[in-house]
């Protein structure tokens, strides 16, 4: 199973080195064109903004969007899922949509009140203990009917999913706990099975 990591911006190493401990096979991608044979894709943290500009240098907008709609998995994590959203919200900026949540950049305070959580989410209908690191962190602001929302950290979700996209508000590549990415490969590999 292969799984690609946009690698224009952030902290996609890190990405690449989880679902290798996975047991997946992860290549970065730099343009477009990487996207072709890759089970599911990987937009790290970085910074929203940035990640745009480059995205759009690379025409990747058109890409994504076929990406998504051949029904291969995207996980989106912080900036991530800020590209992903269907709205963006202080400023308002461009997103491909391909969620139906609402999110507020920065809403968890700066750099320097960054923090570390443990948590628990439901996977595949289990409980699963996680570890969250928040850094510049969105906060998800609505929910849209079709997301369901599968950890929440003091009432507000923090890890969603909506068909085959899989968000999280914090970094799960920044922790030891490959719980989180172990679940995408599992969507992966189901997506795979279906296709
Ligand atoms: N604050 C960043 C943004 O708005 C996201 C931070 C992150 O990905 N850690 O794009």
């Amino acid at each position: 199973m292969t799984i690609g990591v946009l690698a224009l911006q952030g902290d996609f190493a890190l990405h690449a080195r989880a679902l290798a401990r996975c047991g997946a096979e992860a290549v970065e991608v730099r343009k477009p064109d990487a996207l072709e044979g890759l089970g599911g894709l990987v937009i790290p943290g970085g910074e929203s903004t940035t990640l745009l500009r480059l995205m759009d240098a690379w025409d990747f907008v058109p890409a994504l969007e076929a990406f998504h709609a051949s029904g291969r998995p995207i996980f989106g994590t912080c900036a991530g899922l800020i590209l992903l959203a269907r709205e963006v919200l202080n400023p308002c900026q461009f997103s491909l949509g391909l969620i139906d949540v609402s999110v507020e950049r920065n809403a968890y305070g700066r750099q320097r009140e960054s923090f570390e959580a443990r948590g628990e989410a439901r996977l595949s209908g289990r409980p699963a203990p996680i570890e969250m690191v928040f850094i510049r962190a969105p906060r998800i602001r609505r929910l849209g009917p079709g997301v369901e929302s599968l950890a929440e950290l003091g009432g507000e979700t923090v890890l969603a999913r909506q068909g085959a996209v899989l968000v999280a508000a914090f970094h799960p590549e920044l922790t030891d706990d490959l719980t989180v990415h172990r679940h995408f490969c599992d969507l992966v590999d189901r997506a795979r099975v279906a296709a």
